[in-house]
């Protein structure tokens, strides 16, 4: 497998804030890789360091084995899809899309082939000569792809590109980057904070906190195997038990995580770990109902299905047996 880029020991303050602490990560040629964190864990900061719009105070770049690290973001082989789309907005979207390459001074009749072809893939046709402040958000975005990925880049950095769209059309905009992606077999670094777009569409994520990565690892293995209590956490609906509790409701030696929907709720089986608690909140999720039950100081979290043939007694307040087994917890250091 080829690397694409490779970031070792990168540290980068501003002042006194630590943006990166000692970031260290590999991404492989063709890979979609996310950097997923909450707002200023240090996403953004990262990839202006890749695109060398920002200069890191120690550390090394490499893209496709060359360091880049003294190099300008113009001679580096990345692109960037900003989140505002940054496009010029006196320009229609042909010239918005054709602007390096009339940089790069490419033959006009090679440009009209380039052009077509590109805003065909964005679905774009038809929309040459609108200004961008005659398009929808999702319109714009596209034109901000097409722009970037005309060049034909090796990678593509993209920071939260459909930040800025509603719920459907991000839906929507996630198949369309994902399939485009597939068809230029690109690299994607792709910045985000919403944990349902990073683990719907990535190969691999990183998940920042606090200018550190916490975990680099697959969707299923960040879902099922979250190394700190703050992946666990951040990503999907988790209950977190502290070694204290561990101790003293379940004579269990440290702390840890437990998914909601390895909770059953007043079965009679021979599992493990067994509680009883006290229905505090209901919240209702459509197909199912996420269910919050207590005791004393900890609080676990449960999924019930009311199309499955369990009768449940939803009353607040109302008492509850809670059973998991050993196997679905995932033990944190604390
Ligand atoms: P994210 O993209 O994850 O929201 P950023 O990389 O933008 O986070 O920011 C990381 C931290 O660095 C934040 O505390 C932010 O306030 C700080 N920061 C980012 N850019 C600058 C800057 N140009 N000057 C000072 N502080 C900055
Ligand atoms: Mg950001």
């Amino acid at each position: 497998m080829t690397v694409a880029l490779k970031l070792s020991n990168i540290n980068k303050s501003y002042a006194d804030v630590s943006a990166l602490l000692d970031i260290k990560l590999e991404i492989n040629d063709g890979e979609f890789f996310s950097l997923l964190g909450p707002s200023g864990s240090g996403k953004t900061t990262c990839l202006k360091v890749i695109a060398g719009f920002e200069l890191p105070d120690t550390g090394q770049i490499e893209l496709f084995g060359k360091d880049v690290s003294s190099i300008p973001p113009f001679k580096r082989d990345v692109n960037t899809v900003f989140q505002d789309y940054a496009l010029f907005p006196h320009m229609n979207v042909k010239d918005n899309v054709a602007y390096s390459l009339k940089i790069k001074k490419t033959p006009l009749d090679q440009q009209e082939i380039l052009i077509n072809e590109i805003l065909s893939t964005v679905k774009l046709i038809g929309y040459e000569l609108r200004k961008p402040s005659e398009l929808s958000g999702g319109q714009k975005q596209r034109v901000a792809l097409a722009r970037s990925l005309i060049n034909k880049p090796k990678v593509l950095l993209l920071d939260e590109p459909l930040g800025a769209l509603d719920l459907k059309l991000r839906e929507q905009m996630q198949i369309e980057l994902k399939n485009l992606q597939r068809q230029f077999q690109i690299t994607f670094i792709y910045v985000t904070h919403d944990q349902q777009e990073a683990m719907s569409m990535s190969d691999r994520i990183a998940i920042f906190n606090e200018g550190r990565i916490e975990q680099i690892d697959t969707p299923k293995n960040i879902y099922n195997k979250p190394k700190s209590a703050f992946v666990a956490d951040f990503i999907g609906t988790t209950s977190i038990i502290s070694k204290k509790n561990a101790l003293k409701f379940f004579n269990h030696p440290s702390a840890f995580s437990l998914r909601p929907e390895f909770v059953n709720i007043d079965q009679d089986n021979n599992c493990e770990f067994k509680v009883d608690a006290e229905l505090s909140d209901i919240q209702y999720q459509g197909s199912y109902y996420k269910i919050l039950f207590k005791n004393k100081d900890i609080n676990i979290t449960s999924f019930y299905y009311p199309n499955s043939n369990i009768n449940l007694n939803l009353e607040l307040g109302s008492n509850h047996s809670l059973s998991w087994s050993a196997n679905i917890i995932t033990n944190l250091d604390e």
